[in-house]
């Protein structure tokens, strides 16, 4: 069982008034906010043993190195990869996806297709569909089903109709909060010879992410939804699949020998880390991985759920609010629309009255605008930070608010 009042405790940013009101917060599928282990962590790197990594014989660069890579070791048992050379760090998600598209570019062959879903975030859709339109080959996206899950059949059916080299599917959608049966996917995607990447962005708070259940190729997450500080992230990939790509960003670390006629690359994973990498960022993620063991993963899932369960009851309430989806499963977060309330007027005024939360596409374009016909929706996505007294006063406003906005 979590402790909610001690929880909060860790996160003083909860403690504060905005415009005079108490703070909810219900935007943490954006960015979760960090608890004090993970600041004090940072800054106690910062205080005593900052140096640049890699590079120095000197203590604090050894301190700084050793430092680095017990963070890599930490993420390895975080996701239960195999080895920790198959855990690359980036700069987030989408550094770890870009990456990853420009790298499978390399290897994609005219006429092959990659597919993704109509549920991607913008960072696991473009990145695919421009490399696709730079290789010639065929771009899909499998059609959702009328409650928000991916329509397996329609999926398998791309997977038959063309020679697909690679599959890229979100553990969680970051507007339905559907949680995707990535297991599944990745056994048909592999039974048509495809790869599989999971986007792990909104699952790794919530769910187990563990790549060697999943059995997909690569993964990807960032640090700061899990209460770690931006700009760190991981690509995973098994080792098999990282030796056969070749690195796309050069410079320092990733290198073995340079020579003006030739240059030969380190080992995994400095290979794919060229430049100095956030390795305070790398500490913070270890630190925000041992606040959430400590916790109890189970524990943060099995509350994050009840806390969005009772969301979605008391939204239910609120007469002519729409619920976007109904999937078999939902986690993190949920998204709606309101007859003749805009979401930008309806997170504005909630904002005046010290709720946060979000509105626009949410960088998922094809699934509002092609696949739901809507231009814009809220977002309210909670943490194990909120009580349900929090959602209360979400709903409370929410009612005030369209109260105001249909007048
Ligand atoms: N994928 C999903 C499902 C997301 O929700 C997000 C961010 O919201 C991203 C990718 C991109 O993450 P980042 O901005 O940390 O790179």
């Amino acid at each position: 069982m979590l402790n909610v009042e001690a929880v909060r405790d860790d996160f003083p940013v909860l403690e504060q008034e905005v415009f005079g009101r108490p703070l909810v917060y219900l935007d943490s599928a954006a960015t979760m906010q960090m608890p004090k282990p993970v600041l004090d962590a940072v800054v106690r790197h910062y205080t005593h043993d900052n140096a640049n990594v890699h590079r120095g014989i000197h203590a604090l660069s050894e301190r700084s190195t050793r430092a680095l890579e017990d963070a890599r070791e930490r993420a390895r048992a975080f996701i239960n990869a195999e080895s920790a050379d198959e855990v690359v760090f980036t700069s987030g998600t989408t550094g770890s996806l870009n990456m990853l598209a420009d790298m499978w570019a390399q290897t994609m062959r005219p006429g092959t297709a990659i597919v993704v879903t109509m549920m991607e975030h913008h960072a696991n859709f473009v990145p695919w569909q421009q490399a696709c339109a730079r290789k010639g080959c065929a771009f899909c996206a499998a059609p959702l089903d009328a409650n928000g899950d991916i329509d397996l059949a329609a999926f398998e059916e791309l997977l038959e109709g063309h020679d697909v080299s690679l599959v890229s599917v979100a553990h969680v959608s970051n507007v339905l909060g559907t949680v995707n049966p990535v297991r599944a996917i990745a056994a048909l995607a592999h039974a048509h010879g495809a790869a599989v990447v999971v986007d792990a962005a909104q699952s790794v708070r919530h769910e187990r992410v563990d790549v060697r259940a999943i059995d997909c190729d690569f993964l990807a997450f960032s640090g700061h939804k899990m209460g770690a500080p931006t700009g760190i992230g991981v690509l995973y990939g098994k080792r098999a699949m990282l030796e056969r790509l070749r690195p796309v960003r050069f410079g320092g670390e990733m290198v073995e020998d340079v020579r003006v006629g030739k240059t030969t690359f380190e080992e995994l994973p400095l290979r794919f880390e060229a430049g100095t990498p956030n390795y305070v960022g790398a500490i913070g993620l270890a630190a925000a991985i041992d606040y959430l063991e400590q916790m109890g993963r189970d524990n943060v899932r099995a509350y994050e759920h009840e806390l969005l369960a009772y969301a979605e009851q008391r939204l239910g309430e609120i007469d002519g609010l729409q619920v976007l989806g109904n999937p078999q499963h939902r986690a993190g977060c949920l998204s709606f629309t309101v007859e003749g309330a805009h979401p930008f007027d309806i997170a504005t005024l909630a904002d005046k009255l010290g709720i946060a939360l979000r509105s626009g596409n949410q960088c998922a374009q094809p699934l509002l605008y092609e696949a739901y016909d809507v231009q814009s929706i809220t977002r309210m996505s909670p943490a194990f930070y909120n009580t349900m007294g929090e959602i209360d006063r979400a709903v409370d406003v929410l009612e005030y608010v369209l109260k105001l906005l249909h007048r």
